[in-house]
């Protein structure tokens, strides 16, 4: 203070001249040191969210540590930018009137000041939270108040000590030398940081223009019924009529005999449908798992968007969401979640990797969750009561309704993805008692065939009501409906699966192949809409091509799941994260009839038939043992894992 009554002074005996000139340092000083202080208080922020980001599991697991400080260093230069900007105007303000310094080194000081006072009060919040158990989430009224006047003192003091700082800085005649080769520094180090280890999303790279735009283009419905076996479905031959309705229809649909899962998890095996990828090559398996880099633009919905469709994603979230799988540039709304809302993420998504908008959501969601709980402005939701109350609120028959709403109210064409959770199990509770009317369903046993019969007739029900309600309106004709399942009964690989296909009319093919795969769909899709297949698009092939390659069907799967949380919301394991096959625990290839799988923990093998196989296989359609060993190693060191080859031994 002294030295600023100081500088006045000597002001005050200046001619105009000199003035003009301090005005100019006064404000480039201020200049130099909010830089640094924004850019200080940025990686403080950030960093501190990230250290406890990081060291549980999250979206973040499954990161490298190079991707891990990739996320730390893009989401602190993009705060310090962001807080930058905002403090334009009150620089502006300061070079007009050169004189209050005071008072606008205050106002300079009020978004650090909010920024610290946010992160103190995050800190205070994790360790009550982690150590005693009580957090800002359980507060209410007067200990909302607490925290709400713990935030202001905290603010208050915080822009005392940055005002001061600034006018300190202000009043040294070295000050703005040191300070601006400082924050020359702080400014570069970051962005010459970013630069180098910044992987800017490839974008769909088979992005396509509309070809024919003169023809419209059908709706999509793609229905995946969880866990459940060709085999129990009367439509591919099973005694009892399970699916009254498709049996009826049955002429007019395309039925794949041998269609496979290219992996065991819902999540896994969900993305592989919408990526056309296998999930060795994405990673995604199961949560916290999800598409990475240039993976999260390349799927078929991101193609579905350039083509002009509204997409919708009526399925679970945590295991089949856009969000959680960061599907990025897909769908219009998941899960009753609207995609488009939050610009900033739009912003971001096209700009930096996808784990880093998915940190910058998560940090911004924590932040101002409990600000405006504490501001009283909405009160926080305890993340567990929430999923209890969503699931004991869900209903698939809800997606279904939904879908045919969707389909028959726009005008743009429409992709809907449904995810039918009836027939997940162990335990079912199906509408229909067709087959499992003498059970008592409250003292069910597990994996009970009867339950499981009525939980797929539920399924062909629901089917009706979807072919009905698009049919009352006449949007049938111009829909292109896929039925198939994520996986078979109880995370098989190696049993038969449902793919049916309801054409638009119009449009007619002919399937000649015998055996089918999930990473098949997308292909088939972009087929029936005449569009080409993309490169990266790569591990599958429309089933109606001329030039469908056919052979094996390779598939991974994980059992190294657990419920830690007891949400429901099941998570990998944390020891997951290991080379050198991470989350995958078993690797599966199916020739014809026959399976070979090789778990990845024992390097051992294991084979089999798949017992419910339709169709002759000859001798001279199975390859042999050694090139079956060979394709799965080399599949591996394809996908990018580092092991011994030497180490899996030959199949017995
Ligand atoms: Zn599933």
């Amino acid at each position: 203070m002294k030295d600023l009554m100081q500088f006045n002074k000597k002001e005050d005996n200046s001619d105009e001249e000199t003035r003009g000139k301090k005005n100019m340092k006064i404000l480039t000083n201020l200049l130099g040191s909010n830089l640094v202080i924004n850019v200080l208080i940025s990686f403080m922020f950030v960093f501190m969210e990230w250290l406890f980001i990081t060291t549980k599991p999250s979206f973040l697991s499954a990161s490298s540590l190079v991707e891990k400080i990739n996320v730390l260093l893009v989401t602190s230069f993009l705060l310090a930018a962001l807080l930058l900007l905002i403090s334009i105007p009150a620089l502006l303000i300061c070079s007009i009137f050169p004189k209050q310094i005071k008072l606008f080194a205050h106002l300079l000081g009020i978004i650090p000041a909010a920024v610290l006072a946010s992160l103190a009060l995050l800190l205070i919040d994790n360790f009550t939270y982690t150590v005693l158990k009580f957090g800002i989430v359980d507060s209410h009224g007067i200990t909302s108040g607490i925290y709400l006047l713990i935030w202001i003192g905290l603010f208050v003091l915080a822009n005392l000590r940055l005002a001061k700082h600034f006018i300190m800085r202000n009043s040294k005649k070295t000050g703005f030398k040191q300070t601006g080769i400082l924050a020359t520094v702080l400014t570069i180090t970051p962005i010459i940081l970013v630069m180098l280890f910044i992987r800017v999303p490839s974008g769909a790279s088979g992005k396509l223009s509309l070809l024919d735009t003169e023809k419209s283009l059908p709706n999509i419905v793609l229905f995946t019924a969880d866990g459940v076996n060709a085999k129990n479905m009367s439509v591919y031959g099973y005694e009892r009529e399970t699916t009254p309705f498709l049996d009826s229809i049955k002429d007019s649909l395309i039925i794949s005999t041998n269609h496979f899962n290219n992996a065991a998890n819902t999540s896994g095996s969900i993305t592989s449908i919408l990526t056309g990828k296998y999930p060795s090559e994405t990673r995604v398996l199961f949560p916290p798992d999800l598409l990475k880099g240039g993976d999260s633009l390349e799927h078929v919905v991101a193609i579905l968007r350039d083509l002009g469709y509204y997409s919708s994603q009526l399925t679970i979230s945590h295991y089949v969401d856009a969000s959680n799988q960061n599907l990025q540039n897909g769908f219009n709304e998941s899960n009753g979640v609207s995609l488009e809302s939050n610009s900033i993420t739009n912003f971001l998504n096209t700009r930096v990797p996808g784990n880093t908008v998915l940190f910058v959501k998560e940090v911004e969601g924590r932040l101002f969750s409990r600000l405006k709980h504490i501001f009283f402005i909405e009160t926080m939701q305890n993340t567990f009561e929430q999923i209890t109350e969503t699931q004991k609120d869900f209903k698939d028959l809800d997606k279904v309704y939904q879908a045919v709403e969707l389909i028959n109210q726009n005008a743009q064409p429409v992709f809907v993805q449904i995810h039918w959770m009836g027939t997940h199990g162990d335990k079912f509770y199906p509408e229909s008692t067709k087959y499992s009317a003498h059970i008592d369903r409250d003292n069910q046993e597990s994996w009970n065939e009867d339950l499981y019969d009525d939980a797929i007739v539920d399924v062909d029900s629901a089917l009706q009501i979807l072919f009905d309600g698009l049919n009352a309106s006449g949007e049938l004709d111009s829909t292109l409906i896929i039925i198939s399942s994520d996986h078979g009964k109880k995370l098989s690989t190696v049993d038969r699966l449902p793919m049916i296909i309801h054409l638009p009319a119009g449009i007619s093919r002919v399937l000649t192949i015998k055996t089918t795969q999930h990473v098949d769909i997308a292909p088939t899709i972009l087929d029936i809409l005449g569009q080409p297949q993309p490169s990266w698009m790569n591990a599958g092939r429309s089933i109606f091509a001329e030039d469908y390659p056919g052979g094996l069907v390779l598939s991974v799967g994980t059992d190294r799941a657990e419920d830690k949380s007891g949400t429901g919301q099941w998570t990998l394991r944390e020891d997951y994260f290991k080379p050198p096959f991470y989350q995958f625990d078993y690797m599966t290839v199916i020739d014809c009839d026959r399976y070979y799988r090789l778990n990845l923990e024992k390097y051992a093998w294991s084979y089999g038939e798949v017992s419910s196989y339709v169709g002759a296989c000859s001798e001279d359609d199975y390859l042999s043992k050694a090139e079956i060993r060979i394709i799965m190693v080399n599949k591996l060191i394809e996908d990018g894992f580092e092991f011994d080859q030497n180490l899996i031994p030959e199949i017995p």
